[in-house]
């Protein structure tokens, strides 16, 4: 496919791209360096992501600036300065320590985007308890898995979650002591009013020591591939967190950032809580989920200038066939950034006409912590391709050879993105589960489980997960490439792709595809898509059979599941499906 690359100029811009050279940068970089742009903790005490987050702006002269504005589902705003965060997120670091909560015990919140789960979030973090998000539309089994395999001793939930799904658990979860309610004004037999020991604690408390190394946030993963793992990170993770927070989301002083991603996931809390706020910028939340004509209000109402966002609501987008700049205010946006999937090269295009700016892919997983390979600002954007590494990023394309592994020099070749380890978001283990975390590396490499290409320039192109990768007559498919070039068809919005088996040619390309709205299941229509694919990919490569489904099966955070979607035209187990999107 050809697609041209995006040139950028910055004429407009009221500031400069903070990496402008990204040769030199990623030449001279070093974590050292980075580490001086943070401020520690006082005495050399160590290093804790809520001091770098909040504390020092609260202790400086941002003290007054808005650090969290909240979008409430019914209208209304909650503003936060940062001086405020401290405040309430040292009431709650004072309430964790009066119930006897210490260092590295797991603080669970089960709750919506809602201010408290951030207040919360940073008071776990001071108190170097262990913050564990769980996402709320979670029915009461994933809930039970993750809080037991966590050792949960603290639950931050609502009342309607506490008695949805909760109350019934409670007897199961032996470690876990105290429950605290957000909406509960008076302490209630077995639960406790968070607003009340709020408000009984102080404001004002003193991080102890906290070495860098110290567990900070334990993160399940998406389950897109089978169960999800538990991925512990620690406290020196804040400096992968703020240096991609300067160099790929491009923060300056006075921007307003929109991380559109869910706390539940590791995206929300990376990039919808920590680096915004250790950049000491004004972080938007919102409570409402995806709509498309609140979303563009909110670009133009909040003046947004930095977005972040995810594929799948670009291709929502894209298929309700709306042109925002058109209909909007959107001059202040700047750049916008997606994460989590493939973005097609389609969106890529449809967001310089649509919304005036191309859109940033970057790659990267809740295992890294943070992003790894990047659209930068200042470079041009090759549509399809997840960018180049950061810097203080080793990435490489390798294959494995009877046991060891080979790094690919050439360019252009397929194999499993491999990462150097030693960053510090680095994942430290999955938890209780030694043996998996151990398996991810070899030959001195972090293998991630995807399969890419890296071209003559340094991009790195995503082909697929290793486990979605389709072997048809001698040929090996990435079903991100099918999918693509369906996307390119005037009718369809998404696709997802897999292989079948067949006794001819191992595998049968077979594409599940949405429609977009005016166009019905036809025959016809199939073989006209299958006749495009063709014409795009060759027959080799192209589907050879098509199912419409308009329901295709997504984890909650937005990511087609394409194992489903072949255990279920096989007839096999459907596995884990505690992420399906809609299941409960
Ligand atoms: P599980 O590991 O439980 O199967 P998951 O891998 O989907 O779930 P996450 O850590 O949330 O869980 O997602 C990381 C994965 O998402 C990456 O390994 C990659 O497959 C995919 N991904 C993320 N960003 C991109 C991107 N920009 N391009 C292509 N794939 C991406
Ligand atoms: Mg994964």
């Amino acid at each position: 496919m050809d697609w041209k690359p995006i040139k950028k100029s910055f004429s407009n811009w009221a500031v400069q791209p903070n990496l402008l050279d990204y040769e030199q940068t990623y030449q001279t970089f070093s974590w050292t360096d980075i580490w001086r742009e943070l401020d520690e903790l006082p005495e050399g005490r160590g290093l804790n992501i809520a001091h770098e987050a909040v504390d020092r702006h609260a202790d400086g002269p941002r003290r007054d600036q808005l650090a969290l504005r909240w979008l409430g589902r019914d209208g209304t705003r909650r503003d936060f300065s940062y001086a405020d965060l401290k405040a309430q997120s040292n009431r709650f670091a004072n309430a964790l320590r009066a119930l006897g909560v210490r260092r590295s015990e797991r603080v669970f919140v089960l709750a919506g985007r809602i201010p408290e789960l951030y207040l919360t979030a940073l008071g776990t973090l001071k108190n170097v308890s262990v913050f564990c998000p769980l996402f709320s539309a979670f029915g009461p089994e994933p809930i039970y898995q993750r809080m037991h395999l966590g050792e949960a001793k603290v639950l931050v939930t609502t009342r309607r979650q506490y008695q949805q799904k909760i109350a019934d658990l409670r007897k199961r979860l032996p470690h876990l002591q105290h429950v605290l309610l957000t909406d509960l004004p008076e302490h209630e037999a077995d639960l406790l009013s968070l607003p009340k020991l709020m408000a009984q604690a102080s404001p004002d408390f003193t991080i102890p020591p906290t070495d860098p190394e110290d567990m900070a946030v334990l993160h399940f993963t998406s389950g897109t591939t089978g169960m999800p793992k538990g991925a512990i990170h620690v406290h020196k993770a804040i400096l992968t967190h703020y240096m991609t927070g300067k160099y790929v989301l491009d923060l300056h002083p006075g921007d307003i950032f929109w991380c559109t991603a869910d706390p539940g996931w590791v995206t929300g809390i990376s990039y919808g809580m920590i680096a915004p706020l250790a950049h000491g910028v004004t972080n938007i939340i919102d409570e409402a989920d995806f709509d498309a004509e609140r979303w563009c209000k909110i670009l133009q109402e909040q003046k947004v200038t930095v977005w972040y966002t995810a594929p799948t609501a670009i291709r929502r987008l894209m298929r309700l066939g709306i042109e925002p700049r058109k209909e909007y205010d959107l001059r202040h946006l700047r750049l916008i950034h997606s994460v989590g999937e493939p973005l097609n090269p389609e969106a890529v295009t449809w967001g310089l006409q649509a919304l005036g700016l191309p859109i940033h892919d970057n790659w990267w997983q809740t295992e890294t912590g943070g992003i790894m390979i990047a659209n930068f600002a200042a470079m041009e954007v090759r549509p399809g391709s997840m960018g180049r590494p950061l810097p203080g990023i080793e990435a490489a394309i390798v294959h494995k050879v009877n046991g060891s592994v080979e790094v690919v020099e050439e360019p252009c070749v397929e194999g499993d993105l491999a990462l150097k380890p030693g960053w510090p978001s680095m994942f430290r283990g999955y938890l209780n589960d030694e043996e998996r975390y151990q398996k991810c590396f070899k030959g001195g490499w972090y293998i991630t489980g995807d399969l890419a290409r890296r071209d003559a320039d340094g991009y790195f192109w995503f082909i697929g997960r290793a486990d979605d990768i389709i072997k048809t007559s001698g040929h090996m498919v990435g079903p991100f490439e099918v999918e693509s070039a369906l996307l390119e068809h005037r009718a369809v919005a998404e696709a997802g792709v897999i292989g079948k088996p067949d006794p001819l040619i191992g595998e049968l390309v077979k594409a599940f595809v949405s429609l977009k709205p005016g166009f019905e299941p036809s025959e016809e229509l199939k073989l006209d898509i299958i006749g495009f694919a063709r014409q795009k990919l060759g027959s080799a490569v192209a589907p050879k059979e098509i199912e419409f489904n308009q329901n295709l099966p997504k984890t909650r955070s937005g990511k087609i599941m394409r194992r489903l979607l072949k255990a279920r035209e096989l007839g096999l187990a459907e596995g884990d499906v505690s992420t399906l999107e809609g299941s409960e």
